[in-house]
């Protein structure tokens, strides 16, 4: 039997955290510690207000990169990264705990939380532009939205945002104009 990949699972969770916490600050608010906390960053709960506060800033800072991912072409999406690697205290080691089956840390227990999470979203995101270049990031079809997704599907369908109200109020809208149509 096929066992998936903790190493693709993580790079999923991982980028989709990413995506969440920058829709977040393009809206203005920032809940780090429980989407954190939510995708199973163990240290999420217990971080100090400090090492959120920090990666607040930090995410901020990474937002012109993570925004611009959908439609950016591979080669500049792993210049940029690289260059966001060069700053970090990446150092890495195949860890077993709580079950998980071996994984990769990249960072030492003594890093900072802040320093963990953004050396976790930066490898998630070389990763992923080895295996899959830029195409899996996307925008929201809905309209008025312009939130950031992740797309894990095998055929590359996804169009909306994880905000359910996106999906269902687009269809609503083609379902009236398709019935408008046909009176
Ligand atoms: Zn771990
Ligand atoms: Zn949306």
């Amino acid at each position: 039997m096929h066992v998936a990949s903790v190493t693709a699972s993580e790079i999923r969770i991982t980028l989709e955290v990413a995506i969440e916490l920058a829709n977040q600050l393009v809206d203005g608010r920032f809940d780090g510690r429980r989407v954190l906390a939510d995708a199973g960053f163990t240290r999420a709960p217990k971080a100090s207000e400090a090492s959120i506060e920090r990666l607040r800033t930090r995410i901020d800072l990474l937002l012109p990169l993570i925004t611009s991912l959908p439609g950016m072409d591979t080669e500049t999406a792993c210049a940029r990264v690289n260059e966001e690697l060069t700053e970090l205290p990446i150092s890495p080691a195949v860890v077993d705990h709580d079950g998980v089956g071996p994984h990769i840390h990249w960072t030492p227990a003594t890093a900072t939380f802040d320093d963990q999470v953004v050396s976790d979203v930066l490898m998630a995101l070389a990763q992923e532009l080895c295996e899959h270049g830029t195409a899996r990031f996307g925008r929201c079809s809905a309209s008025a939205c312009d939130s950031l997704f992740y797309d894990a599907t095998r055929n590359n369908s996804r169009r909306f945002c994880a905000d359910r109200r996106c999906a269902s109020r687009t269809h609503t809208a083609d379902h009236r104009a398709r019935r408008r149509s046909a009176v």
